[in-house]
């Protein structure tokens, strides 16, 4: 508010102890600040990277019992799938095997005549799936079959008889000597899937084979659908064959939980395959689960790493806040010294009687009273901020003339320009409208003291008061412009000098004295009215110049 260029003001920094006294105060707000900084990074720097540590390492702790917990559940799914494929391929198994033994049991290699009639009543419910039975004198040169019996005598025997003696013979494991052990031959011949169940035989010093020849097709179509239908409903299965094309069964989708084996003895080149129902989803269920979990992880991360950084950026602000305040206490106590050091010392001439002239005398008597409006626009100022910073700013406001109250407030100041050599040039308009006299003029001093604080060595400031100018709506607003032709303001500064505590460049460049709260009160105040406050800089083209746009709503005529 209050600036250096005025030659009283320098009669009054020069105050020997209140000088000291308030270096004091800046030192030791100096050392609280260095203190604080030092401990400020340390926690922040340990308290950042210790968060996300501890989140990561519950999320990290959370994903791995997750895991483990899916784990077991695969496991348990794949043992319980696992245990029912082994139970089915072993069930089918061992019903080849008893039918076998049944077929076996028809056959006397001394008596082979008999075949037919020992076998074929009891095939049908016996021996369902064996098609013929055939017996080879395997010490014949040409492997003479000695006998063949066929449920269904046709050309499908004589084909199998070639086959056999041809290429199938060759396929089987006769190099063990004779005995009563039962072998299974699995093979796919002209794309024909071919199975037949032997034995070897001795009789009368020669070796013989018995061969039954299982029905493929009636295993796939008749016996495989009893056998799984079961299965077939409770969960998804098939079988294969080697080149995993399916021959019975629906398709399974690959998945993790898919269990397969061959049966072991009988159709050994075929395998059962089983998928649980419910296990297909399992593992999307799973790896959903571990999506949502990595996400949640992720999101806690991204909590915790937020909170810190807006923890950090709200400690920073306040404590550049906290520097702020205690620089703008230091900055208004030196402001409130120098007035009172120029009313006590002009006060203190006229007392002695030392005055050479009654203009003089005249001249000190206006100083006094100058400088203590000085100080009352200064107390009112730091009071209404107070004020406006606990929330307890209260305007009475009343329909009257923008112009008679600006007209106040330039009056106040126009001897202290008068002594900078600076000219107030009002130019006023009857502008009614509905507002707190005093707050208004507070503002307005507020803006002219820094026309004349910061725009020394000027001609003149001027000052309208009048209509906005514009369309309709802007008619209905009265507006107060306050132009001069000093430094102006640097367009990055233009909104942060509304803001408290701020000082701009040219308070800085000038070294001239404030507390950076004028320009904020100035924008409750407006906006508190219902109006706004704005800056337009520069003015000139050699970039100087800042004018002030005060506007308020205007009173209804
Ligand atoms: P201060 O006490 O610093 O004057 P204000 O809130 O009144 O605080 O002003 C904020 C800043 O705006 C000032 O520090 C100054 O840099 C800038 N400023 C205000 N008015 C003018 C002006 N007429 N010309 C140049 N700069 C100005």
């Amino acid at each position: 508010m209050s600036g250096r260029d005025d030659p009283l003001d320098e009669a009054g920094g020069s105050g020997g102890a209140a000088g000291s006294g308030a270096r004091h105060a800046r030192w030791q707000t100096k050392l609280r600040r260095e203190g604080r900084a030092r401990s400020g990074p340390l926690i922040y720097f340990g308290l950042v990277p210790a968060i996300v540590v501890a989140v990561l390492l519950l999320g990290a702790a959370a994903l791995g019992t997750s895991l483990q917990i899916e784990k077991v559940q695969q496991q348990t799914v794949f043992d319980a799938t696992m245990s029912v494929v082994v139970e089915r391929v072993d069930r089918l198994d061992k019903m080849i095997i008893a039918q076998d033994n049944a077929a076996l049991a028809s056959v006397d290699v001394g008596h082979l005549s008999q075949i037919a009639r020992r076998w074929l009543p009891t095939a049908a419910r016996e021996t369902p799936t064996v098609r013929a039975i055939l017996v080879l004198d395997l010490d014949h040169d040409d492997r003479e079959v000695r006998a063949f019996v066929s449920r269904a005598p046709g050309a499908e025997d004589d084909r199998f008889r070639r086959l056999l003696v041809g290429r199938l013979l060759v396929q089987m494991d006769l190099a063990t000597p004779p005995g009563e052990q039962l072998r299974h031959l699995h093979t796919l011949l002209d794309e024909q899937s071919l199975l037949v169940s032997y034995w070897q035989r001795s009789h009368a010093g020669r070796r013989y084979l018995v061969v039954a020849w299982h029905d493929a097709g009636r295993l796939l179509h008749e016996v495989m659908p009893q056998l799984f239908a079961d299965l077939d409903r409770s969960s998804r299965m098939n079988v294969v064959d080697q080149q995993g094309r399916i021959l019975f069964g629906t398709p399974i989708q690959a998945g993790g939980f898919t269990v397969g084996l061959p049966f072991p003895t009988t159709l050994y080149n075929w395998r059962l395959q089983v998928a649980l129902t419910g296990a297909e989803g399992l593992a999307q269920r799973a790896l959903r689960q571990r999506l949502v979990q990595l996400a949640v992880v992720g999101f806690a991360a991204l909590l915790a790493v937020a909170g810190v950084v807006i923890l950090v950026r709200a400690s920073v602000t306040e404590r550049r806040l906290a520097a702020l305040r205690s620089e703008f206490v230091a900055n208004v106590s030196h402001e409130l010294k120098t007035p009172l050091a120029s009313v006590r010392m002009f006060g203190e001439l006229l007392l002695t009687g030392r005055v050479p002239s009654e203009d003089k005398r005249r001249e000190y008597l206006q100083i006094i009273v100058g400088e203590s409006e000085r100080l009352t626009t200064l107390i009112d100022n730091v009071l209404d901020f107070a004020r406006v910073e606990r929330g307890h700013a209260a305007y009475e406001l009343e329909r009257g003339d923008v112009a008679t109250t600006v007209g106040r407030a330039v009056e106040v100041l126009r001897y202290r320009a008068e002594r900078q050599g600076i000219e107030l040039r009002l130019r006023a308009q009857p502008s009614p409208a509905v507002h707190d006299a005093r707050a208004i003029e507070l503002c307005v001093m507020n803006v002219l003291d820094n026309a004349l604080k910061y725009a020394k060595g000027t001609e003149a400031v001027e000052i309208d008061v009048g209509r906005a100018p514009g369309g309709e709506a802007a008619g209905a607003a009265v507006q107060v412009r306050i132009a001069d032709l000093g430094p102006g303001i640097a367009p990055d500064e233009q909104e942060r000098i509304f803001d408290r505590f701020v000082r701009g460049r040219s308070a800085r460049e000038q070294h001239a004295r404030g507390s950076g709260i004028g320009l904020a009160l100035v924008k409750h105040i407006a906006e508190s009215h219902g109006g706004s406050v704005r800056v337009q800089s520069p003015l000139t083209e050699a970039g100087r110049g800042s004018a002030f746009i005060l506007t308020l709503p205007a009173a209804p005529s």
